[in-house]
């Protein structure tokens, strides 16, 4: 679906680390909104949204700027010490606008001609592949974490309708292990997923991030549960997998295929 998009012109660009990221210094989001409006997003319950008109998932600012912003404070963040950036937090670094705007692009060129002590890229998107020369600057001061919630092509179109579909998603992974950038598949949230899931990831990745919705929402499960995710479950006849010990479920099956130190959970998936 198409988006509204405004462009804007940030005074800031780094954002600094906190709650969730604290592990980090910095957050970099080079979009405000996001077009692909996930159904459980809880983003869209934060100020960055409700300050603004317009149905979360259907508007999108674009930070023009962006690129000379973050050269200066990338500079000033350096000369105070070890400088570990989070890509993106409340938005998807890969909108599909990006293919014109290139502003996430612009960011990575400047990360590579002076890069931080490290970049965690999150993503949804198979757009990401686009980048791969850009990451191939940054070594191993990268990490790509692409989201693959399941497996289940109709799952995924049930909760992230806009999204992209996960066979793209796959392939990024794909290219991404074929150029040597490091990278991770991150389940998260968990959603439905067939038996088979973990041995589908294995040929793409040697590190996989496992959050649900009660560990990774921030408040036990109680935003998701404002969302109306529940009853989204209910519409499949899928209560069971919304529920605390899903993960462990799933976790065993991963167990199965992965070794225990490739396998990260909640916070830990997303730390440098
Ligand atoms: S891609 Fe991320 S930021 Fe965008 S709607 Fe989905 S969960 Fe929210």
């Amino acid at each position: 679906m198409q988006s509204e998009l405004l462009y804007k012109y940030p005074k800031t660009i780094l954002n600094k680390g906190t709650g969730f990221l604290s592990g980090y210094t910095h957050s970099l989001n080079p979009y405000t909104g996001c077009a692909y409006g996930c159904s459980f997003c809880y983003v869209r319950q934060m100020p960055v949204s409700t300050f603004r008109e317009g149905e979360w998932g259907r508007w999108v600012d674009v930070k023009k700027g962006a690129a000379d912003l973050l050269q200066k404070e990338l500079t000033r963040a350096k000369k105070k010490g070890k400088v570990t950036i989070f890509m993106s937090s409340s938005t998807d670094p890969y909108q599909p606008v990006e293919h014109e705007e290139r502003i996430t692009r612009s960011l990575l060129e400047v990360m590579a001609e002076d890069p931080p002590d490290f970049l965690f890229v999150q993503t949804r998107s198979p757009m990401a592949r686009r980048d791969i020369d850009l990451f191939l600057r940054l070594k191993n001061k990268i990490r790509v974490s692409m989201t693959i919630e399941t497996d289940r092509e109709e799952i995924r179109k049930h909760f992230t309708p806009d999204a992209p579909a996960i066979r793209g998603r796959l392939k990024t992974l794909q290219l991404l292990k074929e150029a040597g950038v490091p990278a991770q598949a991150t389940i998260a949230p968990l959603l439905p997923s067939s038996r088979s899931f973990p041995d589908l990831l294995r040929e793409y990745v040697a590190r996989v991030c496992i959050d649900d919705f009660f560990m990774g929402d921030g408040s036990g499960g109680r935003r998701t549960e404002n969302l109306g995710i529940r009853e989204k479950y209910e519409e499949l006849g899928l209560e069971k997998w919304y529920d605390p010990v899903a993960y462990q479920k799933l976790m065993r099956r991963f167990q199965r295929v992965f070794p225990d130190e490739q396998i990260y959970v909640n916070r830990d998936g997303f730390m440098p």
